[in-house]
């Protein structure tokens, strides 16, 4: 049976990489655990007057290249292992994008859908008082993530002003427009999945066509746009996951290339296809009305395990962690896997899907966009001064697109040392090789 405990996963993967780039053992050791880890104990007054007391997590993994960065997750199944995984991927994920920070991930152990509005900004605020001291701008600065919403943000970021006695937007991301919030974040994911994308058709000789004119349109000029539904020969794409990653992909991918056809995607419910491509506003206004894509009528049903293994181009995991496996990643048949979801292929998946000549664009490459503009938005805050969204857009393609080809350059250089790595292990390499490059730069080495 594989291991499927994410920390025990990102443990390996960072093994894997440093046995093949010959990782010294002192960083190697550095880079294996934590650099902080925050249990909290937050007791919350509830709507009914009773006490409950929540436990909080806040996982600092490494701050060699700048202050730590990473959303904060509200889950009643949230572990302290998920968490410490996900502050190792913020860790790489900064440093492939190579913006100026370290990684770090939070969580609360909490339903919010059984909450009201005032009990959850209670627990926002409660949580901000047991970890303040440790956060700031030039700390650590949280972000949303699994069920945390800008409003959410908001709150915390209020409090942690309250606690310094001034007014700090930058010590949190994903905040509303309102109070310092970047244009061009809510998308911010999707986008950058879909530079890296871009450029990956390039390498791998897939004919997706660009529509230079969208290419840098806000989304809500996007939205407005009428679904074109190429002929033959387009590019097929299958979405798994309707969420915010999700639902912008389908929106991007559509708008931002002038071939592309989405022949199916799914939710939690199970998934639909059609092959002569699914229109965004119709599926998005399914989704919205009925609360579920498969009420989407004369269309064909199918299973969330059987939208992985479609014959399309392009497969796009947006969903859930550990979706690919051993058990089915011989029978996927995608050229490109676009990794918007965190952790959805498992390390022996990899290895399959790299034999048969796939593509895989590693979850913390190819959803980089998000903390990239996140990143934008506090150069916003801390300059005082507000960029437009194309210019937020052309900043963000910069970046991925830079990133993707640090990538793929690795590879190649691996490939001439004779060794056939794929491009998760290239992508840890190159963002090994900067954390550690500072690291030893500081002289903790
Ligand atoms: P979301 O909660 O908005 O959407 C998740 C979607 O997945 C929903 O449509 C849900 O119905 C669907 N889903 C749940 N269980 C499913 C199942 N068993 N099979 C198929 N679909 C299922 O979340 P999101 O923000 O879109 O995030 C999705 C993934 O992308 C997560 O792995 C997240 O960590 C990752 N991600 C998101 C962002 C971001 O900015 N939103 C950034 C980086 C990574």
């Amino acid at each position: 049976m594989e291991e499927l405990n994410p920390f025990k996963i990102a443990q390996k993967q960072l093994d894997e990489a440093a046995e093949i780039m010959g990782l010294d053992k002192a960083s190697h050791a550095m880079l294996r655990e934590p650099m902080r880890t925050l249990i909290v104990s937050i007791p919350i007054k509830m709507d009914n007057g009773e006490t409950k007391v929540f436990t909080g997590f806040r996982v600092q993994y490494n701050d060699a290249r700048g202050p730590t960065k990473g959303g904060i997750r509200w889950h009643p199944e949230e572990s302290l292992d998920t968490v410490k995984a996900l502050a190792a991927w913020m860790t790489w994920k900064t440093a492939v994008v190579d913006i100026p920070y370290g990684g770090a991930k939070g969580g609360i152990i909490c339903n919010p859908k059984e909450m009201s509005d005032a009990e959850k900004e209670r627990l926002a605020r409660g949580y901000i008082r047991a970890i303040g001291r440790f956060i700031g701008p030039e700390k650590d600065i949280p972000a949303p993530d699994v069920y945390t919403t800008p409003q959410i943000m908001a709150w915390m970021m209020d409090e942690y002003s309250k606690i310094v006695g001034y007014n700090a937007p930058g010590v949190i991301t994903g905040k509303p427009l309102s109070i310092g919030g970047s244009k061009g974040r809510a998308d911010a994911t999707a986008r950058g999945g879909m530079y890296v994308l871009r450029e990956a058709a390039k390498y791998v000789g897939l004919p997706l066509e660009e529509n230079p004119e969208n290419m840098h349109k806000p989304y809500e000029e996007l939205e407005k746009l009428d679904d074109v539904i190429p002929g033959d020969n387009a590019v097929t794409v299958a979405i798994q996951g309707y969420g915010n990653a999700g639902q912008f992909a389908h929106l991007l991918i559509t708008r931002l290339f002038k071939n592309v056809k989405v022949v199916a995607v799914s939710d939690s419910k199970g998934g639909i296809y059609s092959e002569e491509g699914l229109p965004y506003k119709k599926t998005m206004e399914v989704k919205k009305n009925t609360g579920s894509v498969i009420n989407y009528e004369g269309v064909k049903q199918i299973t969330n395990e059987e939208l992985l293994e479609l014959d399309v181009d392009i497969l796009v995991p947006a969903a859930l962690e550990n979706v690919i496996r051993n058990d089915n990643a011989e029978r996927i048949k995608a050229k490109i896997v676009l990794e918007l979801a965190n952790g959805p292929t498992t390390p022996e998946a990899d290895e399959i899907l790299h034999r048969k000549g796939c593509l895989v664009l590693p979850d913390f490459l190819a959803n980089a966009g998000g903390v990239t503009v996140s990143y934008f938005e506090w150069v916003q805050n801390i300059n005082g001064y507000y960029w437009e969204f194309e210019e937020v857009y052309e900043k963000l393609d910069r970046k991925m697109s830079r990133a993707f080809w640090d990538v793929i350059n690795k590879q190649k250089e691996y490939k001439e040392k004779g060794k056939d790595i794929h491009p998760r292990t290239a992508a840890y390499i190159v963002s090994i090789e900067r954390v550690v490059e500072a690291m030893k730069t500081r002289g903790w080495i």
